[in-house]
């Protein structure tokens, strides 16, 4: 069946647009997570919107699902893996990834799946920094509209990814062409500045799901500002989480911070530079002798929070700095990190890169702090109430050291809401501690289901197992893509949708 596939493909688009060699499936099936690299039939590389309708139409024809992705750097995600064996991974960024249009005025760039953070920054420096972009502390190769449709978020004021896309180009299961927002209208001059146009909000349905392949959009981007300065706080003990959520949240619900506020574990940060010390498999989590000694070295105490702000000058910055000082200080636990300080420290410059839109591969480092390969990401959410935030604490480091793991995790504060980023790094290539993990991971999902903190944005290996708990949002989606794609030619278990 898919050799008569490849055989259309190759006819339709040219041969060079196929791979199906044993190292092509081999990277391309290649991931971080425990259940094992998971082979796909082949690679495609459209170059056009046209390539992308004849590859589904040619799909849905020969019965073959394909797996879109952009960049595929969906690390600790699955990254171009497909979530079932044998999809053919159509990747759109290879040869679609220009920078369609800037508009410096109204602030937004139109992309291509292709487009990735250190593109996009680039073209910004090369027309002169007038915007910033919106990163992540991942790679700098991931792919701005594979992010955003995964629901991917940064750290500035424009850290909600796909809240900031406008004017999606999606070719449908069928090979049809919809338009979101008021790109409907043909000719519209609103397409990539106004989503609340005529009808539902159609763009919702294409993140985290397999309704549609989008083969470009516009991400809106802030002006860049003149000075930015950022600040961060080191508190000594575990216990001083509740303390920091409830000032946070006081900041960001003001909105007197503009970023993100990052309330970042000792050894999330730690171990961006740092491997575990005398790792050998079998080992258990990092005892806290050896981890207050990491933390002592790396300048992180048990949590560091950081945020930054921006205006027209260092100077009109500083009493908004003195402001958040006087706020922590009077804890009487915090220690003042400046600037300076945080240009010269690897391990808080990630926080500076990420508020200022520059893309940094220091915190892929925390890849390597156990050996072997192996990253998972968990990510509930947890209220900015301090009282909550420890209980998900005490929780998760519970879990964690009986499954002999490290708490790396990096809570990223709205005024309501913080991202949990939680990544389990294990050796891949140790059976018993890729088994471990496995365990660790349901056992962690299974507790924070149980308090009510369902998990968000779930890695390939998870997503039909998550779905499984969902009945109502099963039997909705799973309508849906029955009238949308009979046939299951667009990827088919991603997220559960089937
Ligand atoms: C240390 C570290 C730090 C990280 N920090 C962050 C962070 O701060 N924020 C964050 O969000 N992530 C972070 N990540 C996770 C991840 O690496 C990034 O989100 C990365 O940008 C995602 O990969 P990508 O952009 O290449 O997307 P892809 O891998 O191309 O795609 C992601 C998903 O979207 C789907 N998709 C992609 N393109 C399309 C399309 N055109 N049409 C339909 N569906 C599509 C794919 O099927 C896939 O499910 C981090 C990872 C690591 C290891």
């Amino acid at each position: 069946m898919s050799e008569k596939f490849f055989d259309a493909v190759r006819s339709e688009l040219g041969a060079d647009s196929v791979d199906t060699s044993d190292d092509a499936i081999a990277r391309y099936g290649f991931n971080r997570l425990p259940g094992g690299d998971r082979a796909p039939a082949g690679v495609i590389w459209p170059s056009s919107v046209e390539d992308v309708q004849v590859v589904v139409r040619l799909a849905g024809q020969h019965g073959v699902g394909l797996w879109p992705t952009s960049t595929g750097q969906n690390i600790g995600l699955g990254e171009y893996s497909p979530v079932r064996d044998a999809q053919v991974v159509l990747d759109l960024g290879r040869r679609m990834n220009k920078v369609l249009e800037v508009n410096e005025k109204l602030g937004y760039a139109v992309i291509q799946p292709g487009v990735t953070f250190r593109r996009l920054r680039a073209e910004m420096a090369e027309r002169g920094d007038k915007l910033m972009i919106s990163g992540t502390s991942g790679p700098p190769d991931g792919g701005v509209l594979g992010n955003a449709l995964d629901r991917g978020a940064g750290y500035t004021p424009y850290f909600d990814h796909f809240g900031m896309l406008s004017g999606l180009e999606v070719v449908l299961p069928d090979g049809d062409i919809l338009h979101t927002g008021d790109g409907t209208f043909a000719g519209a001059k609103t397409r990539y500045i106004n989503k609340s146009g005529f009808g539902p909000m159609l763009e919702g349905l294409f993140s985290q799901s397999n309704y549609g392949i989008v083969t470009s959009a516009a991400i809106w981007l802030l002006p860049r500002p003149p000075a930015i300065c950022a600040w961060a706080f080191s508190f000594p003990d575990d216990g001083d989480l509740p303390e920091i959520i409830d000032i946070v949240r006081g900041l960001k619900a003001t909105n007197f911070v503009p970023t993100l506020i990052k309330v970042t574990s000792g050894a999330y940060g730690f171990a961006t530079e740092a491997t575990y010390p005398g790792y050998e498999p079998g080992v258990g989590a990092l005892s806290d002798t050896a981890r207050r000694e990491l933390e002592r070295e790396h300048g992180t105490g048990a949590w560091t929070v950081s945020g930054a702000f921006y205006g027209p000058s260092a100077d009109a910055l500083e009493p908004m700095v003195r402001r958040v000082r006087d706020m922590f200080e009077a804890t009487g636990k915090a220690t003042y990190i400046s600037h300076e300080e945080i240009v010269h420290n690897p391990v808080l410059k990630i926080h500076l890169d990420t508020f200022s839109g520059e893309p940094t591969e220091s915190e892929l480092g925390l890849l390597d702090w156990r050996p072997g390969g192996g990253a998972t990401w968990l990510l509930p959410a947890t209220p900015m109430d301090g009282e909550i935030a420890q209980q998900h604490q005490e929780l998760s480091r519970r879990i964690l050291t009986e499954h002999g793991f490290e708490y790396l995790v990096e809570f990223v504060c709205g005024p309501r809401a913080a991202r949990a980023l939680h990544i389990i790094v294990y050796n891949r290539a140790d059976d018993a501690e890729r088994s471990r993990m496995r365990d660790c991971y349901a056992a962690l999902v299974e507790a924070y289901d149980r308090i009510g903190y369902p998990i968000s944005r779930t890695p390939t290996d998870y997503q039909e197992q998550a779905m499984d708990r969902l009945p109502e949002l099963k039997k909705f989606t799973g309508l849906l893509k029955g009238a949308l794609d009979p046939q299951g030619v667009i990827a088919p278990g991603k997220y559960g949708i089937a």
